[in-house]
């Protein structure tokens, strides 16, 4: 049973910098190897709740591609500058992520294709590779769930009022910054007088 196997539509978009032509160079060409630097603006979806990468932050791929006999084996390293919220001192920070990179696109056909589940693989689609889901998952598996500025950050130094600013909506904002506070009495509620 070959090319029986379905796949839901699955469209690269080809003027996406993400997406790497592959026809020419590395199609059926076990052995063949091209190498890809380059810049890419950070997209949507690149963080966790408290840290991430901002958008449009460049993000530094140094990446071999190789025509491997399944398909494009694509390996290297990603890098980036991620900004991050401390979960202890809730002050934010930023930090240089540098993150390994190994993923197999499969030929439509190939036996990886044919026997892995949909979501397992990536794949060839149109004669081109689509970079960001692979990149995507290697960077947020490296970002920590409860980011800190620095190993051995203390917490809050004091009780200062604007760190507390940071707390996000919903968590203990017990404390009102006073900027809320002067909003409120100018715009809203009952009891706001009027100039
Ligand atoms: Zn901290």
């Amino acid at each position: 049973m070959t090319g029986e196997k379905k796949h839901p539509e699955v469209h690269v978009d080809a003027a996406s910098p993400w997406v790497v032509d592959v026809a020419r160079e590395l199609l059926r060409r076990p052995g063949q190897m091209k190498t890809l630097q380059r810049d890419v603006p950070a997209p949507e979806g690149f963080g966790l709740e408290m840290i991430g990468v901002p958008v449009g932050e460049p993000i530094h791929l140094d990446l071999r591609l190789e025509s491997v006999m399944e398909g494009v084996l694509a390996s290297g390293t990603v890098e980036t500058e991620v900004r991050g919220e401390c979960s202890r001192c809730l002050e934010p920070f930023t930090e240089h992520v540098d993150v390994d990179l190994t993923e197999l696109y499969a030929y439509p056909d190939s036996v990886t294709d044919e026997t892995s589940e949909e979501d397992e693989v990536s794949r060839i689609v149109d004669e081109r590779i689509d970079l960001e889901p692979a990149v995507r998952d290697a960077v947020l598996l490296e970002l920590p769930v409860t980011p800190l500025c620095r190993e051995d950050c203390p917490g809050p130094e004091s009780p200062d009022p604007e760190a507390w600013a940071f707390v996000p909506a919903g968590e203990a904002r017990e404390t009102i910054d006073p900027r809320w506070a002067a909003l409120q009495e100018k715009y809203g509620g009952a009891g706001s007088h009027e100039n």
